[in-house]
């Protein structure tokens, strides 16, 4: 029986029509209106058109953002001076730095500059150290989206022998210790695999949930994956242009002929991508309540 397609695009509006109720109710109860503060720093086509995906996501939600654009010409001490002041700025609970930053700006610096509290991104070292003891405040956006599909599937994680294809401090990393805590949603046994695995098929094979992660097109093919599996595509891969001359994605699984295999699939496009704008604004509003000691 051919898999079930998870669709991040129904979850995710599932879970914003969720978040634009929380926040109509915090306005209204509370006087309290979760911001969002979106920093861009060049005009690279993909960072722009993320950036304004978040930026109207906010909106549509009745979330405040304030938007900075900057010419990439500027200077690591003028972004610091102004996460500064966004630091300080008590109408804004999330601050996201738009990356790949320049190259001549260092990406740690910038990231560690960014308030733990405000860190909507969940990549500050403070946030992912507490994902890693079980106790986080933020979860970095597109592995917390991944833990939301399956449990909204109905997906059971608990004993579940999980292996994860890449180990980035973006998704592998995170996923991982997500699903490994003591927790609903997760419990899972979890294998994380990358260039250094001898033998990832061995691995695959015996996977009740694959996430993969590699940025490689097409890299998980139909001998990889054990019958009724979970298949989770994180890969983004342009692999061309529409004679309209629109992007052509593509995930890291051969979706066709694992389709006709796993029990259930997510699409590239609209599986896990659309997830990774929402838990943005799940964090940004549970920065807010932090903010206001409401969380
Ligand atoms: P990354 O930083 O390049 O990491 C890729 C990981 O995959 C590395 O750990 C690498 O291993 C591993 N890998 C690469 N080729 C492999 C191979 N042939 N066999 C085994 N492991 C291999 O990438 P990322 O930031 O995690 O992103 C991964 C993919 O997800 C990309 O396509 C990206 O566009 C996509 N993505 C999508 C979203 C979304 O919202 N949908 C969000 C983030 C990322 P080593 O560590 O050994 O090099």
């Amino acid at each position: 029986m051919p898999a079930k397609i998870i669709s991040g695009t129904e979850v995710a509006k599932q879970i914003r029509e969720e978040i634009k109720q929380e926040v109509a109710d915090l306005k209204a109860r509370h006087n309290l209106v979760p911001g969002l503060a979106t920093i861009l720093l060049g005009d690279d086509p993909a960072s722009k058109s993320y950036i304004s995906g978040k930026e109207k996501a906010a909106i549509a939600l009745g979330i405040y953002s304030e938007r900075i654009d900057l010419p990439a010409s500027t200077n690591e001490e003028e972004l610091l001076a102004l996460i500064g002041r966004l630091n300080s700025d008590p109408k804004i609970h999330g601050i996201l730095v738009q990356v790949p930053l320049p190259k001549h700006i260092n990406e740690t610096r910038v990231l560690y500059a960014i308030d733990p509290k405000k860190d909507a991104d969940g990549f500050h070292p403070v946030n992912l150290g507490r994902l890693m003891i079980g106790d986080p405040d933020f979860i970095p956006c597109t592995p917390y989206g991944i833990q939301q599909l399956l449990v909204r599937s109905g997906i059971k994680t608990d004993g579940a022998e999980v292996v994860i294809v890449g180990r980035s401090n973006l998704v592998g990393k995170p996923i991982a210790n997500i699903l490994l805590q003591k927790k609903a949603g997760a419990n899972a046994t979890v294998t994380i695999c990358h260039t250094g695995t001898r033998d990832l098929k061995a691995h695959t094979l015996k996977a009740d949930i694959l996430i993969v992660a590699a940025g490689q097109p097409g890299y998980i093919t139909v001998d990889m994956v054990k019958e009724g599996a979970v298949v989770i595509d994180v890969g983004v891969n342009r692999i061309g242009k529409t004679p309209a001359g629109k992007d052509i994605l593509v995930g890291d699984v051969d979706f066709d002929r694992i389709k006709e295999k796993a029990g259930f699939i997510t699409p590239v496009p609209g599986g896990v991508g659309p997830m990774t704008i929402t838990m943005l604004m799940t964090n940004t509003v549970k920065a807010a309540k932090l903010a206001a000691g409401m969380a």
